[in-house]
């Protein structure tokens, strides 16, 4: 007896819905994206119980005469494409003709369209997949469509969606992010008659951002202007360094219109932010890439989320280097804050100092004395107004030893080690019209200055990080870090896989002035390490180097990741500066981190500078609103 039957159309389209329609999100996504491939100026969004009860999207697009809105409903029905080859080369958001009759039947469906210019609409009613009828309809031009009782035939789905509250949630994300895409287009998003956002049509992306996110965001991106390649363009914003999520939820990429995730992105996007972003947190972006269709396949799963690049290096080299550029770009503008003329310090007009105020009962002599933060025996001295050379150019004549005193300092248990020939003192720098003036040292880790923008604060211990960091690179391009051999050579069995990395980065951990020699079947001997690592713990730096490149083996790469990975990791074993920096050693500091490829963060990613621009110090103190 045979048993294979084909199924009926009404179970096949089921079966597709389980693909295209998984909960009301994706019921939007489907019907936002046909708005927008019809032409849409505004997209309308309504949603009653999560859009479990119901979603009705109304849009003022192409409309569609009778015929149109009857064949829409039938699988495999569609405007966008006619031939296979057309597959190989998509310009719409939808192509696969299956949303709408997927819709149709798993839930109570109506619509309703109209020609701009026709007579009359069609209004069309399906239910569980069966047409209950067609007539004239009377509604604007445009389409509406109202999806009510999402599942009410497929219990075991409906019984896997989440809270009201949840959907709801996920539904106006994923309006969000189309609105992202779409800035040029209006959208409006209403949950059971409470507006949740109403966005006119905007100039430009970063409006959009602003209308979505607020200002606060907005100013935390870079711009990437514009920047074209070998078959592709990318622009969009970038978060500045340190404006960091701890989920790839705000790392919007578009390709050609389309929200997309992709692993080549990922990569290319870590590698571009590079010391920049802290292990475990993800860019913030708002990308934009607009390339040939031809060279991204989007037929990899129905929900069009994934997509394939033809040539993913070309979109991962690209991405490195926007994101490079636009963070070399913000140093720039740090640079500006700090090289203001001259007569632009201090920026207002100083204050007068205001007499203390005489308190009834108590005079000023006999406030109690400030409390000491724990740890302190006394506040550090006042610092004297110190003045700084105007250009970085000039720092140039005292640029010598390159490991700076301040980054450098001997601990009791390194063996002496000489920093170069010349001695440690700093020359006093010339009076020259002042950038920053110290004000004084927080915390005993952070560094007060007054900049031509406001109030700069500086991470002593993360400035010192990046300069050693930086140091150490080009000594490694040059020369070779110098290193101290360790008086007892230590040996070191490794597993297979931890034996292969120091291998492949024997050269570089050569360079770095860590003495390791093989001799087979993962037994290794480590006879010296750099001179300002502290030599206590010899094998805890090989084992943490061992666990960054393991960590990041998993990463397509052809930057110096493996050597920047080497370079991060002895820069934490490394002595640190003296807690209580004098006041020519700040000011050492300060000039090497400013000379730095990107002053504005340690290899870590964390913070070096944090700037209270006079702006939002205004705003604090209400003198602006
Ligand atoms: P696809 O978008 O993959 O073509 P759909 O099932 O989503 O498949 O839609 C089928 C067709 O219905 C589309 O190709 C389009 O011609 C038409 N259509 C759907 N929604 C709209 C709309 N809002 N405005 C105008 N035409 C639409
Ligand atoms: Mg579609």
């Amino acid at each position: 007896m045979s048993r294979i039957h084909l199924l009926s159309e009404e179970v096949a389209s089921q079966v597709a819905a389980g693909e295209v329609v998984e909960r009301p999100a994706s019921v939007v996504k489907e019907l936002v994206e046909n708005s927008l491939d019809a032409g849409a100026k505004h997209i309308e969004v309504m949603m009653r119980r999560g859009g479990i009860s119901l979603i009705r999207v109304v849009d003022d697009g192409s409309g569609m005469d009778r015929d149109d809105a009857l064949l829409c409903l039938e699988r495999h029905a569609t405007s966008k494409i006619r031939t296979g080859a057309d597959l190989a080369s998509i310009h719409t958001l939808g192509f696969r003709g299956e949303a709408l009759p997927s819709i149709a039947s798993v839930s109570r469906f109506r619509l309703s369209s109209r020609e701009p210019g026709a007579v009359a609409g069609t209004e069309i009613l399906v239910t569980g997949g069966r047409v209950e009828y067609v007539r004239d309809g009377g509604d604007a031009p445009g389409t509406q469509i109202e999806v009510r009782s999402l599942f009410f035939n497929l219990p075991a789905r409906r019984k896997f969606l989440r809270t009201e509250n949840t959907e709801a949630s996920h539904v106006e994300a994923q309006l969000r992010l189309q609105a992202l895409g779409h800035p040029e287009v209006g959208f409006t998003l209403l949950t059971d008659d409470r507006t949740v956002f109403q966005l006119p049509p905007a100039a430009n992306l970063r409006e959009r951002i602003r209308d979505l996110n607020g200002g606060a965001l907005a100013d935390a991106l870079l711009e990437i202007p514009e920047a074209v390649f070998d078959g592709l363009a990318i622009r969009g914003y970038i978060g500045k360094p340190g404006v960091t999520r701890s989920t790839r939820a705000q790392q919007l990429v578009f390709v050609n219109g389309r929200a997309v995730e992709n692993l080549t992105i990922n990569h290319g996007l870590r590698e571009g932010y590079h010391t920049a972003l802290m292990k475990g947190q993800y860019p913030v972006t708002f990308l934009f890439i607009e390339m040939d269709p031809a060279a991204v396949d989007v037929n990899v799963h129905p929900a069009k989320r994934e997509v394939r690049f033809r040539e993913p290096s070309v979109i991962r080299e690209a991405l490195v280097e926007v994101v490079a550029r636009a963070l070399e770009g913000d140093r720039a503008d740090w640079q500006g804050a700090f090289a203001a003329p001259a007569e632009r310090l201090p920026v207002r007009p100083e204050p007068p100092r205001p007499e203390p105020l005489p308190l009834p009962g108590m005079a000023v002599e006999e406030l109690p004395p400030p409390r000491l933060p724990a740890g302190l025996t006394r506040f550090p001295e006042p610092f004297p107004e110190v003045r700084v050379p105007s250009t970085f150019k000039d720092f140039s004549e005292f640029k010598e030893p390159p490991l700076s005193p301040v980054t450098v300092t001997s601990a009791p248990e390194v063996p002496a080690a000489p920093r170069g020939p010349e001695p440690l003192a700093v020359p006093e720098p010339k009076p020259q019209p002042q950038q920053f003036r110290i004000l004084g040292v927080l915390g005993r880790l952070y560094i007060l200055m007054e900049s031509a923008g406001g109030l700069v604060l500086v991470d002593q211990h993360a400035a010192h990080e990046r300069i050693l960091f930086e140091e150490l690179r080009r000594r490694m391009e040059q020369v070779g870090v110098p290193s101290q051999r360790l008086l007892m050579p230590l040996t070191l069995q490794l597993a297979p896989r931890d034996s292969d990395w120091v291998a492949q980065n024997l050269p570089t951990l050569q360079k770095m002035g860590i003495g390791v020699e093989g001799f087979g079947t993962g037994t290794w001997k480590l006879d010296a390490i750099p001179q300002f690592v502290q030599s206590s713990e010899p094998q805890q730096l090989l084992h943490d180097i061992i666990d960054e490149l393991r960590e990041i083996s998993s990463q397509t790469s052809k930057l110096r990741l493996g050597e920047d990975v080497i370079a991060k990791t002895v820069c934490r074993h490394a002595v640190k500066a003296h807690d209580t920096l004098r006041e020519p050693e700040m000011i050492r500091l300060i000039e090497d981190l400013l000379q730095c490829e990107l002053p504005y963060c340690c290899p870590h990613g964390r913070p070096t500078m944090i700037q209270i621009s006079y702006t939002e110090l205004e705003k604090k103190f209400g003198r602006k609103a």
